[in-house]
């Protein structure tokens, strides 16, 4: 059985969206670096104050900061049955960092119970998915104005609260973003194959379709 899960894809693939639902179904903690950054920043932070800079343009916060937030994160005691990384690792050298953390951690998990989950999806869809992307400040419940709208305008279905846009998700940032990706995330693709973690799924279908093609692979 698959207790750690490592989720790749392209900004906006909806690999977010889908930790959610697995984390909520497995009861496994979804640790996403993103947000633990933005938390950082919101909180002004020593790693908060060096991440904005990076995030504000799109750019890998430096491994050290990543680093630092994550082993911290998957040593808490909640980690100890499985975890979902969502947003890490981002580049090979975080790859072989999380390798070492994987050595170190007083959490083990065997090759069997680690894998890594491709989310496939064309990325000329996505700059259209990110700009009309709102979320949630209070639950993080995502939104999309196209195709996944809340009952009243502007506000969560859930907390009634204000929706917000991330900073990062205007059009122009966005596109760096994926220039990072192709230049930085990609070659994860290959390093998971020769790992022997890697599998993949079709990203490019609707949220209930993509869940049940994840359930398939992870238990297949
Ligand atoms: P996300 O919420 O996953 O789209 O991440 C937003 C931004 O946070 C990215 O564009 C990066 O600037 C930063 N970030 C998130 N995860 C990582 C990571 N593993 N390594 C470096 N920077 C990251």
């Amino acid at each position: 059985m698959k207790k750690v899960f490592i989720f790749l894809g392209p900004p906006g693939c909806g690999k977010g969206t889908q930790t959610d639902r697995l984390s909520k179904e497995l009861n496994l903690p979804h640790i996403d670096t993103g947000s633990l950054l933005r938390e950082n920043i919101k909180n002004e932070t020593e790693f908060g104050k060096i991440a904005k800079g990076f995030i504000d343009k799109g750019q890998l916060v430096p491994i050290e900061v990543v680093e630092s937030v994550i082993n911290e994160r998957i040593s808490r005691p909640d980690c100890k049955d499985g975890y979902i990384l969502d947003g890490f690792p981002r580049s090979i050298e975080q790859a072989e960092a999380l390798k070492k953390m994987w050595e170190n951690s007083a959490h083990k998990f065997s090759k069997d119970e680690k894998v890594a989950v491709y989310f496939d999806i064309p990325t000329d869809v996505l700059v259209e998915r990110l700009v009309n992307r709102r979320s949630c400040p209070k639950c993080g419940k995502i939104y999309n104005l196209k195709s996944s709208v809340p009952k009243v305008e502007g506000k969560c279905d859930i907390c009634s609260v204000e929706l917000i846009q991330r900073k990062d998700d205007t059009r122009e940032t966005a596109l760096l973003r994926f220039e990072t990706y192709d230049n930085e995330t990609k070659p994860l693709l290959d390093f998971y194959k020769k790992e022997e973690l890697l599998v993949q799924i079709n990203a490019n279908q609707g949220i209930d379709a993509v869940y049940a093609e994840l359930k398939k692979v992870l238990n297949d």
